[in-house]
């Protein structure tokens, strides 16, 4: 990829303080776009902005599981001339627990923030990406959206969810130029898998034939493939980063 691939694009992603979403702000920076990344906190949005490591970077706040935020977030953006060509929908959550005793509460939230919030976020950016006759949506699936996880039923409908909706943007975009595109981890090191017990996780790492968890910068590097000229004939795909985990 050429340093300045996306010179003169503007990306958004969700979820940009930590893990994934970090390392997905600073490679499509460094890959040349105007980046703005969102977090939950106005002193994650301030974490977002000033980790901008030599492009023009900006951090927002912005939660997924609030059905207004969207249409907030882009016109606080529009004010900056801000208008997004490539959106990383990568913002997601976790609250498992076994399927009889998970609570209606725990479903909703998981559901609300990683599908409704990748729904809304991708409706809102579409008009701005139609005009334009150009877009890039990607979606940060995951492994367990085709392969089931026992404990994650509602994050595993929320992820499957997701690349259903994505299918059907590509459709929709492709006459005007816009793709539409999930990437899915496997087991990547980050807080939300860091908050699993340590035999849990070495017990996951045995099952990845290369041997080891996913790096965040991994990920990242399939978004700014899809996003670049190297994805302008890729629409409608789920791109698997798993290290071999699951072979589909
Ligand atoms: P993470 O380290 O837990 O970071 C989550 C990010 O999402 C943070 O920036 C957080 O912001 C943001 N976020 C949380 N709740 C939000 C909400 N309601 N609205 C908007 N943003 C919210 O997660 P990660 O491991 O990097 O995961 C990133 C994405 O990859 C997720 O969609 C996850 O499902 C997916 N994924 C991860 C793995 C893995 O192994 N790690 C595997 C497959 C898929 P704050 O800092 O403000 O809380």
């Amino acid at each position: 990829m050429t340093q300045n691939s996306l010179a003169g694009k503007c990306a958004l992603v969700t979820g940009a303080s930590r893990g994934i979403g970090a390392a997905v702000y600073q490679s499509l920076g460094a890959s040349g776009a105007r980046v703005c990344g969102t977090a939950t906190s106005a002193e994650g949005a301030e974490t977002i902005r000033a980790a901008a490591r030599g492009f023009d970077g900006c951090g927002e706040v912005y939660d997924a599981a609030d059905a207004d935020a969207a249409k907030v977030l882009l016109s606080a953006l529009a004010e900056k001339g801000f208008a997004p060509d490539i959106v990383v929908c990568n913002a997601g959550v976790t609250a498992d627990g076994l399927l009889v005793r998970m609570k209606d509460e725990n479903w909703e939230r998981v559901l609300q923030t990683n599908l409704s919030g990748a729904f809304r976020l991708a409706r809102a950016s579409l008009a701005g990406m139609m005009k334009k006759r150009w877009g890039r949506l990607i979606g940060i699936s995951s492994v367990v959206a085709r392969s089931g996880n026992a404990g994650q039923a509602n994050y595993c409908a929320s992820k499957a969810g997701m690349e259903g909706l994505f299918r059907a943007i590509a459709r929709e975009g492709a006459p005007r130029g816009i793709t539409a595109n999930t990437v899915a981890p496997g087991f990547v090191g980050t807080d939300m898998t860091m908050q699993l017990p340590e035999k849990l996780r070495e017990e996951w790492v045995k099952m990845i034939p290369l041997g080891r968890m996913g790096r965040p910068e991994e990920i990242a590097a399939a978004v700014v493939f899809l996003s670049s000229a190297g994805g302008d004939y890729i629409t409608g795909q789920t791109l698997h980063i798993n290290g071999g985990l699951a072979m589909h």
